[in-house]
């Protein structure tokens, strides 16, 4: 598309200049939602780190770890091809000694905490709430099937939850300029990035992933 630049008034420009920043960001968020690998990519992600988790053994004692994963029917995304004929299932293990039998539950680049929908669907939408008008987030939410209370409550929970959380106490210092917590989580994404890369939602993804756990200490390294 040309911009005529020298025709238009400065105001006229900056304006045009702010609605091609807004369509740009829908559609960042649109691709990726949209992106067919981008569950098969997580879901091996998921199964490393669960896999380190289970060979590290009990935290808690000499215990090895066995197997007791979840089933889980995450919303969000149209059923897939390859994922239409297998159960969905988030990895968690139980240590093997009697009197210990602790619950050791991966982090997670998929689920976020105990919401039904993807990880990803929850930072994405809950980002475009400050990223497209009104009816275009409406139209988002439609299209994957989202009420709107839900999208207020994930609002409430970045603004709220997640910025108390000792996760982003230790995590905020990280980022510099500071994370702007008015516009979370869509200032997180552009500090990472997200808008340009896959491989940068998957990095977002990772850095929140110690807080889809409880059975993991926070310093666990992935
Ligand atoms: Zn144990």
């Amino acid at each position: 598309m040309r911009i005529p630049r020298e025709g238009l008034p400065s105001r006229g420009f900056s304006l045009l200049c702010k609605l091609l920043k807004n369509a740009k960001r829908e559609n960042w968020c649109q691709c990726h939602l949209a992106d067919q690998q981008i569950p098969q990519l997580l879901e091996k992600v998921d199964a490393d780190v669960a896999e380190k988790v289970r060979q590290g053994g009990c935290l808690h004692c000499a215990g090895k770890l066995h197997s007791a994963k979840y089933r889980r029917k995450p919303r969000g995304q149209p059923k897939q091809d390859w994922e239409r004929d297998q159960e969905v299932y988030r990895a968690s293990f139980c240590c093997d000694q009697d009197g210990c039998r602790k619950r050791h539950t991966p982090p997670s680049v998929r689920f976020l905490g105990r919401k039904v929908y993807w990880g990803f669907v929850v930072v994405l939408v809950a980002a475009m709430q400050h990223g497209i008008t009104p009816p275009r987030l409406h139209a988002l939410r439609e299209g994957l099937g989202v009420a709107r209370r839900t999208v207020e409550h994930w609002r409430e929970w970045w603004l709220h939850t997640f910025v108390q959380s000792p996760f982003w106490s230790v995590a905020r210092a990280r980022f510099s300029p500071p994370i702007d917590l008015k516009t979370l989580p869509l200032s997180l994404c552009e500090a990472f990035g997200v808008e340009e890369r896959r491989d940068r939602l998957l990095a977002l993804l990772q850095f929140l992933s110690p807080i889809t756990t409880d059975s993991i200490p926070l310093g666990w390294s992935m």
